[in-house]
């Protein structure tokens, strides 16, 4: 796509942004909607997204995120690929630059949502990909009759946990605190799960291995004993950190790096509006990535109307 310009411009492809560009083009405006990544977002692999209404037997997030996709091209949105490197405000309008070309657009959306963190222990880098992995449903089948160990105690090492499960022999879900933090339905299944064993204040030293990973260093915390569990794949599921340092100072970013926004979705900057897990006090589930999408556009078209009139 070459330059131009749109009412609305929207940062990234996840639900948040997708539901932003499919709502913002049914109110009559030009949307664009700029991703780098891949259009879905960290949904994409997720097996099974539970508790979004409508899916009582939830919805794989490979699915789920291209009928978004399809919905919001549909209503009119226009997509893409590039990497936003800066964003400025210019005359009232906002300017975009990525990689490959410069866009205006009367307000802009920023849902450019959350990435793993990882853990920061000796051998992770080296062996992230050969053995060490994010994405649970993309290494299960790989794994059928194996052990693995996943790391971290919320809803995201619980929900890969769960998908692991089926496939491999064996399961060690390692939280490094004194329990399961993952909201009760997860907890339950983990638990009653036979394959599965929670070990609690698990503190992983180490990635182990040799040209691929053999094992990890664990330290319990509660009596300083170290061991060691050997497997040949290891899940770092210890939270998400927001996308946001593009940004560059343009909205001012809490301490953990997300964009604090008002109820209505608006940042302190006019025109500049952000949406899904990569906003402070979004609620992190999928449900609400859509209902911040949909708010910030209907924000967004009322700041344009207001600005046209
Ligand atoms: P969370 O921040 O919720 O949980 C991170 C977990 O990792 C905590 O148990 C934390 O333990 C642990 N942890 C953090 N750092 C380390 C470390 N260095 N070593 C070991 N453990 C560590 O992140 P999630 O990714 O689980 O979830 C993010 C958001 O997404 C949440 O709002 C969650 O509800 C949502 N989500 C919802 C799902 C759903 O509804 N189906 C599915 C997946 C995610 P500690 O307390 O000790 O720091």
């Amino acid at each position: 796509m070459s330059n131009g310009e749109f009412d609305i411009a929207v940062v990234g492809a996840g639900l948040a942004g997708l539901t932003a560009g499919l709502t913002g083009a049914r109110l009559g405006r030009s949307v664009l909607i700029v991703t780098g990544d891949i259009l879905g977002g960290l949904l994409l692999s997720v097996e099974k997204v539970e508790g979004y209404p409508g899916f009582p037997e939830g919805i794989p997030g490979y699915d789920l995120c291209p009928m978004t996709q399809v919905q919001a091209a549909d209503a009119g949105a226009q997509f893409s690929m590039a990497s936003v490197q800066a964003l400025q405000s210019r005359d009232g309008h906002w300017r975009l630059e990525t990689n490959a070309e410069s866009h205006t657009a009367g307000a802009v959306i920023l849902a450019t949502g959350t990435r793993f963190r990882r853990l920061g222990v000796a051998g992770e880098d080296i062996y992230f990909g050969k053995g060490v992995s994010q994405c649970a449903s993309c290494d299960a089948p790989l794994l059928r009759g194996k052990e693995a160990v996943v790391i971290g105690g919320g809803d995201s090492a619980a929900q890969e946990a769960l998908t692991l499960a089926p496939h491999v022999s064996g399961l060690t879900l390692l939280v490094r605190g004194g329990a399961l933090q993952a909201q009760a339905i997860y907890r339950d299944r983990l638990l009653a799960d036979g394959k599965v064993e929670v070990r609690y204040n698990a503190e992983v030293e180490e990635i182990l291995g040799e040209d691929v990973v053999t094992g990890v260093r664990v330290r319990d915390t509660s009596d300083g004993a170290v061991t060691e569990i050997a497997t040949e794949a290891v899940f770092v599921f210890i939270g998400l950190q927001p996308n946001a340092e593009f940004l560059n100072g343009v909205v001012p970013l809490t301490e953990s790096g997300h964009i604090p926004t008002d109820d209505r979705m608006r940042t302190v900057r006019p025109g500049l509006f952000a949406a899904g897990s990569v906003r402070a006090d979004n609620a992190g589930q999928a449900v609400a990535a859509a209902g911040d999408g949909t708010s910030a556009a209907l924000a967004a078209h009322a700041y344009l109307e207001e600005d046209s009139s």
